[in-house]
């Protein structure tokens, strides 16, 4: 006879997807953020599910703002098929696929994309569609990116779009912004914060007060964009085989003893 509920391989808290470790040798609850943004609870053998669940939900605001910190995108990752009626976002909005012959090229028209049929068939359509995003990109983004910088005196020496892998933005060593392709999906709004982030490390390169000050001195809602961004960016594809099962974990714990579902002291901030 069975006593214990087995506790599930993963858990969704909130809009929170955690996978679930049960460990014979731990006496307490803990999250774990990996550096690529995946979601670990680690819980005592025999944990009771329900009570775990309570335990990790008051851990919320906690994991959001370890993630905001790192400035990375959720692991969440949807699988995406090139066969026409799929949807895509850029700026926002979602666009259906359609597979077509009357294309050389993916393109946007008339609010689809459309993609060639060879591309759709060969072996690696999300690498094309990956440029497309990396054109549009280089395309829109500098305009939208001046208005920010003049209002900051800011003069970044150039802008790219690429993959980042875990990260929405970063810099280069000569004051060049790099921007990942996968920001695209996004609406404006959420581009904004991440180009005046990215801005106000020019003059800041860590997460301090300052650093804030700065973003918050030309977008005082930053906030509300930083959280939001964390809910969309679950939504966004970012293609196959990003690579980030290359990068070390890094990883950031928050820890607890399950006491009746108390919300106990966190550690390793
Ligand atoms: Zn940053």
């Amino acid at each position: 006879m069975s006593v214990a509920t087995a506790l599930p391989d993963t858990m969704l808290i909130g809009d929170l997807h955690f996978q679930v470790r049960e460990s014979p040798r731990r006496a307490t609850v803990g999250i774990t953020v990996d550096r690529d943004g995946a979601l670990l609870l680690h819980a005592p053998r025999q944990c009771d599910p329900e009570t775990l669940a309570t335990w990790a939900y008051t851990k919320r605001m906690w994991v959001y703002r370890k993630l905001a910190e790192k400035d990375l995108l959720l692991s969440a990752k949807p699988d995406k098929e090139f066969v026409t009626g799929e949807g895509f976002a850029y700026l926002g909005r979602s666009h259906r696929l359609l597979v077509t012959d009357d294309t050389d090229v993916v393109r946007m028209h008339r609010g689809r994309l459309l993609m060639p049929r060879r591309v759709a068939n060969g072996h690696d359509p999300g690498a094309a569609l990956i440029r497309w995003y990396r054109q549009r990109g280089h395309q829109w983004l500098p305009g939208r990116l001046k208005p920010w910088a003049m209002r900051m005196s800011l003069t970044p020496t150039g802008l790219d779009v690429r993959d980042l892998g875990y990260r929405w933005g970063s810099l280069n060593s000569s004051g060049g912004l790099n921007i990942h392709w996968a920001a695209l999906q996004l609406p404006p709004t959420l581009i904004d914060y991440i180009l005046v982030h990215e801005l106000a490390h020019l003059t800041h390169p860590q997460h301090t007060p300052a650093f804030w000050a700065t973003v918050e001195r030309v977008l005082s809602d930053y906030e509300r964009r930083k959280t939001e961004l964390l809910t969309v960016g679950a939504q966004l594809w970012l293609g196959s085989g990003s690579g980030l099962s290359a990068t070390r974990p890094q990883r950031i714990t928050a820890a607890g003893s399950l006491v009746r579902g108390e919300a106990s002291r966190q550690v390793g901030e």
